[in-house]
């Protein structure tokens, strides 16, 4: 079997590390890129090179903004009396598509995992109770995977905000078993929104 130029191998393992992409499609973007004129791959690689410092994180609730406080956080028309905790920034946008909640977000930056070492320590949980009291926050939705990380991080997350005495609401229905938020459709997001139950 004939050998790519180490530089295309490294450039297909780079492409494989997008979600979806598999050595067949790595191979097709590499030899597409390849082909691009060079103006455009060095405008792209040097749109990358910048890509952390322009999108940054809200200072507030850490979804992404370009500066300061992010469109959510600014908006004068949220519902300020709820909460939605999520893992990740991307969540906070697929929930909003769907139309159906108009409160704020607080970013976790990510779930519990005793494999991969992620400890309650890693939830940043103090600053979310500060955030909780300085907002007046009356009531909490747990939007987290319906994965074993998701749902003991549910768990532990609705102690922390039952003993604030709040009302802790999860998205549970028509979101099946064992998925990732990353995979399940706006209609069933929005019904999983509107059926929020008690948790
Ligand atoms: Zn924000």
């Amino acid at each position: 079997m004939a050998k790519y130029p180490h530089e295309l191998t490294q450039l297909i393992a780079f492409l494989k590390k997008l979600p979806g992409v598999g050595t067949k499609t790595a191979e097709r973007f590499a030899f597409q890129l390849l082909s691009w004129q060079d103006h455009d791959l060095s405008h792209f690689a040097h749109f990358l090179q910048g890509l952390k410092e322009k999108i940054m994180h809200c200072t507030e609730c850490h979804c992404l903004t370009d500066a300061g406080k992010c469109s959510f956080c600014h908006s004068p028309s949220r519902d300020t009396s709820k909460l939605c905790i999520i893992a990740s920034a991307r969540e906070a946008y697929s929930i909003d598509e769907t139309g159906a909640y108009r409160g704020l977000y607080h970013v976790l930056g990510g779930l519990l995992s005793p494999i991969e070492g992620k400890t309650p320590e890693h939830l940043r949980l103090d600053l979310l109770k500060a955030r909780i009291e300085r907002l007046q926050i009356q009531e909490i939705i747990i939007a987290l995977d319906s994965t074993l990380e998701g749902d003991t991080t549910s768990l532990f997350i609705k102690e922390e905000m039952l003993s604030l005495g709040l009302p802790v609401f999860r998205l549970a229905f028509g979101i099946p078993l064992g998925s990732s938020l990353d995979f399940v459709d706006g209609g069933t997001l929005a019904r999983a929104l509107t059926g929020k139950q008690h948790f």
